[in-house]
């Protein structure tokens, strides 16, 4: 890695020297942008325009262009670009990621690129990690883009759009002053999906992006499609939405049939499982093996000579799964119960996600554990990694404070570089070592009294810790030191903004999950500034941000201490560990802890020892290669979909603009493939019209082709787990897994043909399709995809059309 970080580091120094002629060249335009009347902006932006339709590039007009944003920002933010800012959009522009420590000021960064390359009127997309940062920036960016003549859009969840809407000034003075953690929502106006991205830029989430993507391919007609392609994104906090996020591919689903029963089954025989006896248990990589005893157990249980040939894959994935929900997924750390369901806790930032749900049996299967009302398997209807996604653009950048330490990944599976950019201020943030203890108890007595002691003096204090319940847990000991405090449980992110953004004041002290607020600036002294009081606290020391375990990765840590000594600020951090943390017990801290026992060391006293201090940094490196494999597996086996997907998914394509090349492709297929089938369809044909003909084929092959690609989808699920058990052959799974889902693959193609012609065999009437008994059970759910795997597909009604685009009613169709 020295060697790496070395070769990154020489080509971030090379890249802002060479950078150094630009921004020369910007501020040397800056007298000339001065002189400008504010109506003179909108106009410079349309001879940009006229510019590069003349055949001038981007980087042509980039200084003029940079210096016309900055002199927007200085009219209408008050704010002017710094030459670091400068150099970050640049690399930005470049398709680079800028690492910029927190408060440098990316918020204002991305403007200068985003303006730049929206002017192609390809629409250009900024995403950030939620749909409160989404809208905030929006709104405080917003006077910028406009002041230049851009319209700007959000995209949020929920289906909620809106387009940035300036008609409302009365309210700028209160945006000036808290628009940093607030939003004044009197700037969005709500508005169609489509109107969001026809924008010149558009704010939104990952998430949302995705999902847009996966529902644009399941639309029945161009007019339900909202995105326009894949043009140019900046991805702010890149390396929690590339990296941390990347681990689970994004998937929409509609409800499928297996009974809650079936579940319970499972629980029981799960229940009666004993870890090291039946399964082991492998914590690193949170799995579970079942032994030879394990399953012959489950075999009598369920009265089957053989799982394996007798019940096939199904019943060994359910089986797995239940254990899985038994042995790994603990109770009120991965999930809670809240009135009657299962709440994913983000191992992230600690904070529950209601609504979303583990896939593939998951959910049920803990849901079925915990004796609450097991709510019914849904069915991927599509699905695709962040990592496929965001390779989608023509050119893509991100921004964050923490990207050199994963550079590697970036580059390998982004081919995105990482540029160092230097800060506008020194950072004189002093980060102590870790203090280590022997046991959690210990640790905590010890931060409940060092937060006092730094309360006294008035020194502002945030706590970063790594779950709710270790929130609740510290503010136990708090209060038994008698310090009062703020515990960051919000509900929504805008409250956790308007908390957080307080953090800087005299006398604050704040516990919070390591990633809470992020995207949220801590000013010393508050927000809005108290001039007496920021002084105050940078004579106190600044903010002391306190890490109560070290995160899985080294890159989260980073973040957290980020929070403090921007700009220059003074500030200190340091870490309290224990022996018992999470990361430690599962990397045998067994050894050092008798050790320390032998010695006779009190519990809430910290030892610092160089030994201890590199296990648990080599503790985290190897966790960070874990993860790191397991995104490149994943990313390995979606590469294997992403193949399929495009054919699929370019052929729905085809349909929707009832291309008839795109149609006449397909019959000439079937024709070829089945005797028989060129009179048939030519018989159709001039039975029906050539119009209707093509029109009720175009339906025709889009309803087959989503029907087979879900239960395409779900046998590739199937796929997957079983040539994993495989494994333990000889034979590698990934190549298997591609073997058998090519020819899988295929023959769900010929089907579709089948399928296809075996519908056209049957059509009688114009935009009518008679069914006799499809040869297999097409699914019939509304596609209308709901938000991560998670809640019910709405049902097709009696008296609704079909689905299947034959106009008639449900109940007379594929309802009968
Ligand atoms: P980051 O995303 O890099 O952590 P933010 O975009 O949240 O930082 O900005 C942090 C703070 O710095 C904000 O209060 C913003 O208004 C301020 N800021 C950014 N750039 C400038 C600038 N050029 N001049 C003055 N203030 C700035
Ligand atoms: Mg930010």
């Amino acid at each position: 890695m020295g060697i790496l970080t070395s070769i990154f580091g020489d080509a971030s120094s090379k890249f802002v020297r060479e950078a150094g002629p630009i921004v020369n060249k910007i501020n040397a335009l800056e007298e000339e942008m001065v002189k400008l009347a504010d109506s003179d902006f909108a106009l410079k932006t349309a001879s940009f325009r006229q510019r590069l339709k003349e055949g001038e590039s981007l980087d042509d007009i980039l200084p003029e262009a940079f210096a016309l944003v900055r002199e927007a920002a200085k009219r209408k933010l008050k704010e002017r670009h710094y030459d670091v800012q400068l150099i970050g959009g640049l690399a930005l522009h470049r398709g680079k990621i800028s690492e910029m420590k927190t408060g440098e000021g990316k918020t204002l960064v991305a403007t200068l690129p985003i303006y730049l390359n929206a002017l192609t009127g390809e629409g250009a997309h900024l995403v950030t990690v939620n749909d409160y940062l989404a809208r905030r920036d929006a709104v405080l960016m917003g006077q910028i883009y406009n002041f230049l003549g851009l319209s700007v859009g959000v995209i949020n969840s929920q289906n909620v759009s809106y387009v940035y809407d300036e008609s409302h000034n009365q309210k700028d003075a209160e945006r000036d002053q808290v628009g940093e953690f607030k939003i004044v929502y009197d700037f969005l106006k709500p508005c169609s999906r489509r109107e969001a991205y026809n924008a010149d830029i558009t704010y939104g989430t990952n998430h949302e992006f995705g999902f847009d993507y996966l529902r644009d391919n399941l639309a029945n007609s161009m007019n339900d499609v909202v995105q326009r392609g894949h043009h140019y994104a900046i991805v702010d906090e890149v390396d929690s939405i590339l990296i941390d996020e990347a681990r689970t591919p994004l998937i929409i689903s509609s409800a499928s049939e297996d009974s809650g029963d079936f579940y319970i089954k499972f629980y029981q025989i799960a229940r009666q499982m004993k870890r090291d006896v039946d399964y082991t248990v492998d914590e690193k990589m949170k799995a579970i093996a079942l032994t030879d005893e394990g399953i012959n157990k489950a075999e009598n249980l369920l009265g089957v000579g053989n799982i394996y040939t007798e019940k096939g894959i199904k019943y060994v994935h359910h089986l797995e799964t239940a254990v899985r929900a038994q042995a790994i997924f603990e109770k009120d750390k991965d999930y809670v119960v809240k009135e009657g369901e299962v709440i994913i806790v983000d191992p992230f930032t600690g904070r529950l996600q209601p609504g979303r749900r583990w896939s593939e049996g998951v959910h049920q299967a803990i849901e079925a554990k915990e004796g609450v009302k097991i709510e019914k398997e849904t069915r991927s209807s599509g699905s695709i990694t962040f990592q496929n996604y965001f390779r989608f653009y023509k050119k893509l950048s991100g921004m964050t404070g923490t990207a050199a330490t994963s550079a590697e990944e970036f580059l390998k599976v982004y081919g995105l570089d990482v540029i160092v950019v230097p800060t506008h201020r020194p950072v004189v943030r002093r980060d102590a070592p870790d203090l280590i203890f022997q046991t959690e108890k210990g640790k905590f007595q010890a931060i409940a009294r060092k937060v006092k002691e730094l309360n006294r003096k008035g020194q502002p204090v945030l706590i970063g810790t790594i779950s709710i319940e270790k929130n609740e847990l510290l503010s136990v000991y708090l209060r038994q030191e008698g310090v009062p405090h703020t515990i960051l449980n919000a509900k929504n992110h805008e409250k956790e903004g308007e908390i957080i953004a307080q953090a800087g004041r005299v006398g604050a002290v704040t516990i919070a999950t390591n990633m809470a607020g992020r995207g949220i600036d801590i000013k010393l002294g508050g927000n809005p500034l108290v001039e007496e009081e920021h002084e105050k606290v940078r004579n106190f020391g600044g903010l002391f941000v306190l890490g109560t375990e070290r995160h899985e990765a080294r890159r989260i840590d980073n973040q957290l201490r980020g929070r403090s000594g921007r700009q220059g600020d003074p500030g200190e951090t340091q870490f309290f560990v224990s022996l018992e943390d999470d990361l430690m017990r599962v990397f045998g801290a067994e050894k050092i802890k008798n050790m320390m026992g032998r010695f006779g060391i009190p519990e809430d006293v910290p030892i610092e020892n160089r030994f201890v201090g590199r296990s648990l940094e080599n503790a985290q490196a190897k966790i960070e290669g874990f993860h790191f494999d397991a995104r490149k597996y994943t990313l390995e086996y979606d590469n294997v979909m992403n193949y399929q997907r495009q054919i699929v998914y370019a052929r729905r394509q085809k349909m929707m603009v009832s291309n008839k090349e795109g149609i006449d492709e397909l019959l000439n297929k079937i024709i070829e493939e089945r005797e028989g089938a060129k009179k048939i369809i030519e018989e159709k044909k001039g039975k029906l019209g050539e119009d209707a003909f093509y029109e009720t084929v175009r339906r025709i092959v889009l309803y087959v082709n989503d029907a087979l690609w879900m239960e395409h989808l779900e046998a590739m699920d199937y796929l997957r787990s079983s040539v994993n058990l495989r494994a333990y052959g000889q034979r590698e799974p990934i190549v298997e897994y591609k073997k058998e889902g090519l020819a899988m693959f295929k023959a769900m193609e010929y089907s579709l043909r089948d399928q296809v012609f075996s519908l056209i065999s049957t059509m009688n009437e114009p935009a009518q399709v008679e069914i006799n008994q499809p040869k297999q059970t097409l699914v019939v759910s509304h596609n209308e995809p709901s938000e991560v795997s998670g809640k019910q597909e709405k049902e097709v009604g009696r008296n609704d059309p079909c689905p299947c685009g034959s106009g008639k009613k449900y109940k007379k169709c594929h309802g009968a």
